[in-house]
């Protein structure tokens, strides 16, 4: 039984310190697999993918996975496979154009009156169907000594009225050097709204914590949250009560999920991930379609495929449980909705 209103949370005394979670990470694809008695049994795990892109994975997030199930949803977004090294045409090394949107360093502009900062290169977990497993963080980010040049950008652009904090992860960044980002921002007057791209409240939960809770309610703007979680079981207990805390503190809670081959590809498992999300308070916002990113071609979902799933949802679940089926299209305006491609176009 889930419960409909979890309590808030309160860091109990002793309880473990996220950064100390976040370091004692699961590092190596053999511990993985040893803890999930799948040891020898994934054939096709591959140490050049996990060279390439290193697996990184939190243990209370292992600890939702289904021991002895090597299909298992969770960990399909974790695992460093053969097929990650197939080359593929279509799927490059910056599928979404970010190269190209740049505006100032770590700092993207690609939408009217939104500016999104890249707070930091680092996530607590590696997903390895991420579209920026190839950016180029370390120069990228807005962290690395370069906060002022990133508020000065958005400063002087008036017609930005929403920071997007993204990444990376921008909660990974420990809580002071969050304020130490929004304090001077807070009197950039055309500054209307604030919103956070994180998954930390699904695979770090303790991330949620009591200093992080008082920066969020300190904050002069109405934030959102969007958090990604791509399959019901990513939630649990910790999870409820992070989401609980940041609802407490006010926020607006999201949920982007990408829509995943051997993941969360069937309608079953994408209505229970809107209800699963709905219990703990947060509402889906996007259903992406796969970055073309080199790596992740074994996770992509054809478009008719996308687009009868889609409508399955529709056809199931109350509107505002059905999230938008959208793709990113480098120069688009706005991410672009999924719509079923004309007759003669069909190959
Ligand atoms: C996705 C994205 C946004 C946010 O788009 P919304 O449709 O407002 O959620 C903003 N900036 C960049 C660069 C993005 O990729
Ligand atoms: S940016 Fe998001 S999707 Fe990419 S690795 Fe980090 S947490 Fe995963």
């Amino acid at each position: 039984m889930i419960p409909a209103a979890p309590r808030p949370t309160q860091p109990a005394a002793g309880a473990p310190d996220w950064k100390r979670l976040w370091r004692d990470a699961v590092r190596d694809p053999a511990e993985l697999l040893a803890l999930l008695d799948l040891a020898g049994r994934v054939p096709d795990l591959s140490a050049d993918a996990a060279a390439q892109f290193p697996l990184r994975v939190p243990r209370g997030f292992v600890a939702r996975m289904r021991p002895g199930d090597p299909h298992d949803p969770l960990l399909r977004q974790v695992l460093p496979l053969d097929a990650e090294l197939r080359p593929m045409p279509g799927f490059s090394l910056d599928a979404v154009g970010d190269g190209a949107a740049k505006a100032g360093a770590g700092v993207i502009r690609k939408y009217r009156g939104r500016a999104l900062l890249i707070a930091t290169g680092s996530c607590a977990i590696h997903c390895r169907y991420c579209f920026r497993r190839h950016f180029p963080y370390a120069e990228e980010t807005a962290a690395a000594g370069q906060w002022a040049g990133a508020v000065a950008t958005i400063r002087g652009d008036a017609s930005i009225d929403e920071v997007l904090l993204s990444g990376g992860d921008p909660l990974s960044l420990a809580t002071d050097k969050l304020a130490e980002l929004t304090g001077p921002l807070a009197d950039v007057p055309h500054l209307r709204r604030l919103r956070i791209h994180t998954r930390l409240p699904v695979v770090l939960p303790e991330r949620v914590d009591a200093g992080l809770l008082a920066w969020l309610r300190g904050l002069p703007w109405p934030v959102t949250v969007v958090i990604h979680a791509n399959h019901a079981q990513e939630f649990d207990p910790a999870v409820d009560a992070a989401l609980a805390g940041l609802r407490e503190a006010g926020a607006l809670l999201l949920n982007q999920a990408v829509l995943l081959r051997g993941v969360n590809d069937d309608a079953d498992a994408l209505a229970a991930l809107s209800e699963r999300g709905h219990a703990a308070g947060v509402l889906p916002y996007y259903l992406h379609q796969l970055d073309r990113v080199a790596g992740a071609a074994h996770f992509e979902v054809d478009d008719a495929r996308a687009l009868a799933l889609h409508a399955a949802l529709v056809a199931r679940l109350p509107g505002y449980l059905v999230p938008k089926l959208v793709r990113e299209v480098a120069g688009d305006p706005a991410k672009r909705p999924l719509s079923a491609p004309a007759p003669h176009s069909r190959g």
